[in-house]
């Protein structure tokens, strides 16, 4: 049903408590000083604002479906310490009561939790852009969110390293996505559950793992905790990273000076490898071939009839040194080691087709 309610009464309302509820239950306040000015300014010339939506919880209550960014620069308009440090937006009204008098629209809403749920959720994805944990804390608001945002806005150094410093939660989102890709199913299940005795455990064991293992590397901390995670139930892997961690981490600074990671297939499964070093005693702790190797390799092959190209040792066709691919004879993972005598130099195709054996 739509209304035009009086800012006066919107404020009433809101004052009250009893009938307006909830208007923490959206995002915090992020307008910029110049989005709160042109609202003031569209209220003074009297120019229509958008529609506020309110859902009727059928009990005599009303919470904020959409609208909290404007409710809240009115609240500071009237109160300029509304949100504990004064704002003032330098616009005056001839008469205050022209400002009160001014009527919104408002759209009020009803039906099940479920739709009231899937109306929240379309107006914010449609037209304002919300962020995820944003989303979640207005879906499935209870101890867990509320928890969990409060984590969220005083993480650490390392945490913020980790996770990321962004105060509108989607460091909660980073962090929970180790754990879980169903965001939504997550919040929704542990409404009622503390986050502090709970998943805060699991993410505060990784990060007390990853900052013992990588207090002294800055790249990719996030890939690094995840691979440590998937092998967190087996301590004698994660204790041996540990009293390992300044060769790894002198291992990968290594590789990464060298450029090696810039050819690896993907970071993760570099990573995972270069890990894998320190997890099995009897392993060749040189994990990849040089481009060195691979010239002085590529020097030893049959010469092709086109200029400049080479034959590979399998299927005898010719290729040039970029469609070579260096590679362990005897697998290093099942103990072969990274030197010349162990290397085998093949077409990629090849390559590919051993490797899939
Ligand atoms: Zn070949």
């Amino acid at each position: 049903m739509n209304y035009q309610i009086a800012i006066r009464t919107i404020q009433d309302l809101l004052n009250d408590k009893k009938y307006l509820t909830n208007i923490n239950m959206q995002r915090k306040y992020i307008y910029s000083h110049e989005q709160a000015k042109f609202l003031l300014d569209s209220i003074q010339k009297k120019i229509p604002i958008p529609a506020i939506y309110l859902w009727d919880n059928d009990d005599g209550t009303y919470n904020v479906l959409d609208g909290k960014q404007r409710i809240t620069v009115m609240r500071i308009y009237e109160n300029p310490n509304y949100l504990g440090n004064p704002i003032n937006f330098f616009i005056d009204f001839m008469d205050k009561s022209e400002f009160y008098k001014y009527e919104i629209p408002v759209i009020i809403c009803s039906g099940t939790e479920e739709e009231k749920i899937e109306t929240f959720y379309r107006i914010n994805t449609t037209a304002v852009k919300l962020t995820e944990f944003e989303i979640m804390n207005a879906l499935y608001q209870g101890v867990f969110v509320e928890e969990f945002g409060n984590w969220g806005e005083n993480v650490s150094t390392f945490e913020a390293k980790l996770f990321g410093s962004d105060k509108r939660g989607n460091n909660c989102i980073k962090a929970l996505n180790l754990f879980t890709n169903d965001t939504r199913n997550y919040f929704n299940h542990n409404r009622n559950v503390s986050f502090v005795n709970g998943l805060k455990k699991q993410i505060d064991k990784l990060i007390s793992d990853t900052n013992q293992i990588f207090a002294k590397y800055n790249n990719d901390l996030y890939i690094l905790s995840k691979i440590i995670l998937e092998n967190s139930n087996n301590s004698s892997i994660i204790n041996s990273w540990k009293l390992n961690s300044s060769k790894i981490v002198n291992l990968f600074n290594e590789y990464l000076a060298n450029g090696q990671l810039s050819i690896a297939p993907s970071k993760e499964s570099f990573y995972k490898e270069l890990l894998n070093c320190y997890e099995t005693t009897g392993l060749d702790s040189k994990r990849f071939f040089t481009k060195d190797d691979k010239i002085l390799m590529y020097k030893g092959l049959r010469d092709g009839e086109s200029k400049g190209k080479k034959l590979c040792p399998d299927c005898g066709k010719e290729f040039s040194f970029d469609e070579f691919e260096i590679d362990h004879y005897k697998a290093w993972s099942t103990g072969g080691r990274t030197s010349l005598d162990n290397a085998q130099l093949l077409c990629k195709s090849c390559n590919a087709k051993k490797n899939n054996k």
